[in-house]
Parts: structure tokens; C-alpha cells; sequence
């Protein structure tokens, strides 16, 4: 646990450091050790604001079911921490670096999103730097338009320093039942009673092709007969194609997708045997295989003949069974994580709204695919699925709406009153400039 003292100690330092970038009048860029933007970016040389010291937690109330956490907190300390007191947070992001500021500022999912929603919709209260130096509180009651303007704001607003979020009580395993499904309309039709009608703690799902597909259904439970270990050998995402129940300890439930990054693991290798036995389980997690593919990417930029399409898209249910006939016929990208969520109740974030009264589906699918076509064909043609069926999509990888399409998915009007309030000198960039290529 990090003391109140220097956690001040801290912010002021990252404060100091950031008014003197924007006194310079110099464009800003977050520095930290891990990031999972997915965007290529041009090499910059504005100057960095280290803000990688801030990955704390700095209390965890059992009693109110809360914790409060640095910004650049990853939830791998987080969920290290709470699970002391028997305790997780409500919504926690499966890749062990993402950051609690980090899954806020981008949007963050998880298995526990039907009944809580997104990551940010677990959130009471943060501490905003802004750009011109003043530190903020904001809550539903305190500067509530920033409280609900902070979600999906990429760092455009300000930087969030501390954030308290909510904790739900975890038992010692989660006990695993994977449901197959071989019509895509029966896999959408379950999922939908099943978050309307919410039996389970945790609810995701894989599609490995159109007539084999998984919804896996998991339980808190306070013993389990056996337990399965994904860090090494074993791999989570192939054990859905054999297994109709299983039982992991809670800390393994929580990270069975780090170990291969879902699945991606295999674009670096890591699925055969020897590697993986080589690698242990210290090497076999996200973070490494993020290392390699910046290496990668900066070594071998790479040409023509290929597009990556890494993407986090959210789709309502009654329009899920038809976007996933164009992925599985245009995009061509398999597995797809499936992961329902529905508005949790409580105010709506102005930069990633939904209607309280629908159950979203978000298809998560991350690969390169061989092209002949221009460059970000494909990603436009998701682009443009999802906005004919009515979806939006997390903006941490490549993007290329048009500004008025963009303004229509984000909510303009709500961005340019938060901007001209909270960053008038534009001190920070905007979201479409950082977000969107051009
Ligand atoms: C393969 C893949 C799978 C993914 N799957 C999921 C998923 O299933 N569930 C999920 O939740 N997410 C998923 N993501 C998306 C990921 O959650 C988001 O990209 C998230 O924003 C990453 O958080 P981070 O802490 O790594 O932040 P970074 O990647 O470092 O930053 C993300 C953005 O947030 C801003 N930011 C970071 N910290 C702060 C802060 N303290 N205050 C203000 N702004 C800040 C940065 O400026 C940047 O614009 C996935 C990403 C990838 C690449």
C-alpha cells in the first residue's frame, strides 16, 4: 500500500512536470511502461510526462466495499491487493497491465460487465490533473460533468491521479460451465436470458467458427474438487473445446486470458510446447508478448499484403447474430471473444452512452489478415457494419470515421462543452485528432 503522503509527493511531481511542458507550449505525451493502444504512432518527440511512479493502491475500506488506487495502477496489484480481504473489483479488465486510469480514460470490459458494466460504470470518484495544473475532484456529486465526461476521453481531458472504485466479495475458486452452441441465433438468444435472468458471477464467451461456439458461465464458489492451471503448459482458450466445466482459484479466473493474450500468443510463437516450456510462466503473459510486438513493429514496420485489425466492438444484441455473419464472412478473423454488458443503472458517460434498456454484445477480434486491398479496407468496413447496426467501438486501435460520423458515435456537442471547460487552451490534444488517422 502506498502512504497519502507520498502519493502527494507524487502527483506534484507529475504536476510540476506537466505545466512545464504546456508552459513551453509543447504537445504532451504520456510516458508510462506498458500501454495496450493498439494505433500506430508516429515516433514523437514531445517531451514525456512520467507518470509510471503512480502504480499504487492506496487503501482498500472492506467495510464500504471500495479501494482507492493511483491512475497508473495496474490491475495486477490491484486485484493482488484486494484479494487479501476476499475482495475483487467489480469489473476487472483481463490483461494484467492495464491500468485503472488506463481502462477509465479507454473503456474497459470483462465477464462481470452483464452485471455491472463497463469498467468506468464501477468507478465513485477520481482525482483529475488538468492540463492547466489544478487537481479536481469529481464524483456524481462533484463536477459531474466531468465525472461523466471522463470515460473514453483518452487523456484529452486530463489525467486521472487516483480513482476509487467499487469491490465485490470473491470466494476462494470460480467454478466453470462452457455451453456450446452450434446456431448463432440460439448463442445470442442464451446469452441474452442469461444477462436478463443473471445466475452466474461471470459471463463471456468464444466463437471458434459459425456452428461451434462457447458461453461460459462462471460461479464463485467456496471449494472446488480439482482445480485447473492455464499460466504454463495448459492452454485456457483450447480447454473450452474439451471441457464442459472446470474450476480455476479466483486469482487464475481473473487472469486465464493473460497467460496468451486470448489467443494471440500464437503470432509470437509462444502455443508450441517447447517455447512455452522454455518461457515458464514469469514470460508467458501480455506484457511480454506487447514487448515483442513493439519490437517487431518498430524493426519491421511492416508493408503491403497484410492489415492488422485489432478491435473491441460493441454491437446490440438483436443485431449480434448479423455482425457476426459479416466477421466470420468478410473479416474472416477467428476466435472472437464475445463479452455481454448493459448500461448499469446510474447516470450516463456523454462519450460512450447506451440505452439503459438493451443488452450490448462487444465482439473482441485481433489479428493480421492478408489484403490486397488499400490500406484499412477491412477496418473501414467494420466501421462502416457497425454503424449501420447501430454499435460503437473502443478507440484504443486504429480508427477512420469521418469527423461528422465520429461526432455522431461520441457525442460532439457533450466532447466541445468538456474541452472548452476543462481544457480551453487545448493544452491537450482532441479526441478525434488522437484518436482517428487521417
Ligand atoms: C488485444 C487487446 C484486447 C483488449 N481487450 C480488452 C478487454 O477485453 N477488456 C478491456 O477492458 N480492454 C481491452 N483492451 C483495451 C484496453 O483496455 C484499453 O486499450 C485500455 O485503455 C488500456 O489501458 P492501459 O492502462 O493499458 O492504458 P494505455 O494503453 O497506456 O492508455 C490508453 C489511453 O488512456 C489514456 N490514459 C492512460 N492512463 C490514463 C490516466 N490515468 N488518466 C487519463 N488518461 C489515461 C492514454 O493517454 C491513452 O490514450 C484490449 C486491448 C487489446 C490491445
Amino acid at each position: 500500500m502506498e502512504t497519502r503522503a507520498r502519493h502527494q509527493e507524487k502527483c506534484d511531481l507529475v504536476a510540476r512536470q506537466l505545466s512545464g511542458i504546456v508552459s513551453a507550449g509543447r504537445p504532451v505525451r504520456l510516458a508510462k511502461s506498458t500501454s495496450n493502444l493498439f494505433r500506430r504512432r508516429e515516433s514523437s518527440l514531445a517531451p514525456s510526462l512520467y507518470v509510471g511512479g503512480l502504480n499504487q493502491v492506496l487503501a482498500v475500506h472492506p467495510a464500504e466495499l471500495t479501494a482507492e488506487v493511483e491512475g497508473m495502477a495496474p490491475y495486477d496489484t490491484i486485484v493482488r491487493e484486494t484479494l487479501r480481504y476476499g475482495l475483487l473489483p467489480a469489473v476487472t479488465p483481463q490483461l494484467k497491465s492495464i491500468t485503472a486510469g488506463g481502462a477509465v480514460s479507454g473503456v474497459g470490459i470483462e465477464s462481470s460487465s452483464f452485471r455491472y458494466g463497463l469498467v468506468h460504470e464501477t468507478v465513485e470518484e477520481m482525482d483529475i490533473l488538468l492540463a492547466d495544473g489544478r487537481r479536481v475532484v469529481c464524483s456524481p456529486a462533484q463536477l459531474p460533468d466531468l465525472f461523466y465526461g471522463f470515460p473514453n476521453s483518452y487523456g484529452t481531458l486530463g489525467y486521472a491521479l487516483r480513482l476509487k472504485i467499487r469491490l465485490i466479495p470473491a470466494q476462494p475458486f470460480v467454478h466453470l460451465r462452457h455451453h456450446r452452441f452450434e446456431q448463432p441465433a440460439e448463442f445470442f438468444d442464451a446469452i441474452s436470458t442469461a444477462v436478463q435472468t443473471p445466475a452466474a458471477s461471470f459471463l463471456d464467451g468464444t466463437v471458434f467458427s459459425p456452428q461451434e461456439m462457447y458461453l461460459t458461465a462462471g460461479e464463485f464458489t467456496p471449494s472446488a474438487p480439482s482445480t485447473s492451471d492455464y499460466r504454463w503448459m495448459n492452454i485456457y482458450y483450447r480447454s473450452l473445446r474439451h471441457r464442459t466445466e472446470d474450476w480455476l482459484t479466483a486469482w487464475n479466473y481473473i487472469w486465464r486470458w493473460d497467460t496468451d493474450w486470448f489467443w494471440c500468443s500464437k503470432n509470437v510463437g509462444a502455443q508450441h510446447w517447447l517455447v512455452r516450456l522454455l518461457a515458464t510462466p514469469l514470460a508467458l503473459n501480455s506484457r511480454t508478448y506487447q514487448r515483442i510486438m513493439r519490437l517487431a513493429q518498430r524493426l519491421a514496420p511492416g508493408g503491403g499484403g497484410s492489415e492488422s485489425v485489432i478491435q473491441d466492438v460493441d454491437i446490440p444484441v438483436a443485431q449480434a447474430a448479423e455482425f457476426l455473419r459479416f466477421l466470420l464472412t468478410e473479416i474472416k478473423i477467428t476466435p472472437i471473444w464475445i463479452c455481454p454488458f448493459q448500461h448499469a443503472g446510474g447516470g450516463q458517460y456523454d462519450l460512450y452512452s447506451f440505452d439503459p434498456a438493451t443488452v450490448y454484445i462487444n465482439f473482441g477480434f485481433w489479428d493480421v489478415i492478408p489484403s490486397t486491398r488499400e490500406p484499412g479496407y477491412y477496418n473501414r468496413r467494420v466501421e462502416q457494419e457497425l454503424v449501420r447496426l447501430g454499435g460503437k467501438k473502443g478507440l484504443y486501435s486504429s480508427a477512420y470515421f469521418d469527423r461528422e460520423t465520429f461526432w455522431k458515435l461520441y457525442n460532439g456537442p457533450a466532447y466541445e462543452r468538456l474541452k472548452s471547460r476543462y481544457d480551453p487552451a487545448h493544452a491537450l490534444p482532441g479526441l478525434y485528432e488522437k484518436c482517428v488517422r487521417v
